[in-house]
């Protein structure tokens, strides 16, 4: 498609990153009012990388005058062709350092080079691409009404997808004439400190785009800030509900993208060879830190043996490793809080009377590893099926009918993504329309692209992000 490229980049030599990085406010690199650092490292090497500043609230307070004054006296009053210029400059200019960005996303969070360089840039590089066209079409998404923005958004973004998570948030924002303040996560800011000098490159409007970085409390001093008019947060249920509850009783919109624990549904007449890769895609990509991960697999009965010794052969092969590795299939654990978790959980699965099988391969010896595992001779009510993970961990269970794969699929918290694998279109139609998840994927796992909305039902969030939907969260309509 139109934004791959084909260099392969596996040298960290080519990369420039800064020894220490301050916030982005009104279009300058500023240094933190308290004088805190935080340091991110390479899960990989567990060297250091950087030190960034750490926000406080002050920090949170000067970004949010700078986000209203850009808003006030440029951003609002550019028209939508005018803004969609600077959007398609700045997609332009990440294609044009996305190898630079590639390399730098995989050594700050570990994910392997070929889902940086064929994923997560390029995605990224779309949805500026996307937002841009939609600019000045404004009055087309939205017939017979005027859209308004709301004015300053601010923005918090997890650790998995960071350059593409930061694109999902402020593309759509920048597009329908609202000014922003990003954090992103603490473990990998430097993606984010990039796309600044990206917006500075691009002559974007002093304030138009912060970034302020640091960890929850440098999240919550946005959240609670009274000049902010919308939040958009991706991240943990748990923390969407502390942000919830902080914005009760005050008048903020808000977009909660959250957990899940998705359920991938394999037929007797699915195609089993592609199915294989399937499930091997929708748990192992990027490690499993992937909200909407297929990490219940659900096999009708007639199949399971043959599939599951399948997908035992197949996890075999795969490559756990040098994240900068063409080769790699699986890097590192994005931090050594999450290995520890993810740790924890696999002897809680064992504890729970599960059978687990890892694959046999060589894992390095510095940095955060883990072997890709499932787990078998599991049911509804063991932690491993029912907690999100967010590793390379998969459960396994079976069901008879269709009737009960919907029944297990859909009990959970969760309802963000989910598979199915059949080659009958009318089961496709049928299960798809009972199964509660924002996204469901047939024959196939972990496919995104701009023009699609993506977002959960229950405990996986409110609203959507991406396509013509991902427009409604930020413009009010008269
Ligand atoms: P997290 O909730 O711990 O952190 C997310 C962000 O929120 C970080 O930037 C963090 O610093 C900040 N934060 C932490 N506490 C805060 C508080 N009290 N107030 C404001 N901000 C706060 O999540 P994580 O561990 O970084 O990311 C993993 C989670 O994100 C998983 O649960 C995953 O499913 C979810 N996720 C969801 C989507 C989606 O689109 N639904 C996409 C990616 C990740």
């Amino acid at each position: 498609s139109f934004w791959e490229y084909s260099s392969a980049p596996e040298s960290s030599d080519f990369v420039e990153i800064n020894e220490k990085y301050n916030h982005f406010i009104n279009g300058e690199f500023v240094e933190p009012e308290k004088g805190r650092y935080m340091k991110s490292i390479n899960p990989a090497s567990e060297e250091i990388l950087t030190e960034f500043a750490e926000g406080t609230s002050e920090d949170v307070d000067k970004a949010v005058q700078a986000a209203r004054k850009a808003y006030n006296k440029t951003w609002s009053k550019l028209s939508g062709r005018e803004r969609g210029k600077y959007l398609y400059r700045i997609a332009r200019m990440i294609q044009e350092r996305s190898r630079e960005l590639a390399i730098t996303e995989t050594m700050d969070g570990g994910k392997p080079i070929r889902e940086s360089r064929d994923v997560d840039v390029p995605l990224a590089a779309a949805h500026f691409f996307y937002y841009a066209g939609w600019a000045d079409k404004l009055e087309y998404a939205f017939p017979g009404r005027k859209p308004e923005p709301l004015g300053v958004c601010g923005q918090i973004i997890p650790w998995n997808f960071p350059l593409l998570m930061l694109a999902w948030k402020i593309a759509p924002a920048l597009a329908t004439g609202n000014t922003v303040v990003l954090k992103p996560a603490e473990t990998t800011p430097i993606t984010a400190l990039k796309f600044a000098e990206i917006c500075s490159d691009a002559g974007l409007p002093d304030g138009v785009v912060n970034i302020v970085t640091g960890a929850g409390q440098t999240g919550s001093a946005i959240v609670n800030h009274q000049g902010v008019d919308k939040i958009a947060f991706t991240g943990s249920t748990e923390v969407g509900k502390i942000i919830q509850k902080s914005l009760a009783g005050t008048y903020k919109k808000y977009t909660l993208e959250l957990g899940g624990k998705g359920p991938n549904i394999v037929f007797e007449d699915a195609p089993i060879d592609q199915t294989v890769e399937g499930i091997i895609n929708a748990i192992f990509f990027n490690q499993g830190h992937v909200c909407c991960a297929g990490s219940r697999l659900l096999i009708q009965e007639g199949i399971s043996e043959r599939l599951i010794q399948k997908l035992k052969d197949r996890m075999e092969t795969l490559i756990v490793g040098d994240p900068l590795d063409k080769n790699t299939d699986i890097g590192a654990i994005n931090s050594k809080a999450q290995f520890e978790k993810i740790n924890e959980y696999l002897e809680i699965g064992v504890n729970e009377g599960a059978e687990i099988y890892q694959s046999k391969c060589d894992l390095p010896e510095n940095g955060y590893f883990c072997r890709p595992t499932i787990f078998t001779g599991v049911g509804q009510s063991n932690r491993i099926v029912r907690e999100e993970i967010f590793g390379p961990v998969l459960t396994i269970q079976t069901f008879r009918t269709p009737d009960e794969a919907i029944e297990k699929a859909n009990n959970t918290p969760y309802g963000l993504a989910s598979g199915i694998w059949t080659d009958k279109g009318s089961k496709i139609f049928k299960v798809g329309q009972k199964v509660r998840s924002g996204v469901m994927w047939s024959n196939t796992y972990n496919k995104f692209d701009p023009t699609s909305p993506f977002g959960g039902y229950k405990e996986s969030g409110i609203g959507r992000e991406g396509g013509l939907h991902g427009l409604y969260p930020y413009v009010k309509l008269n």
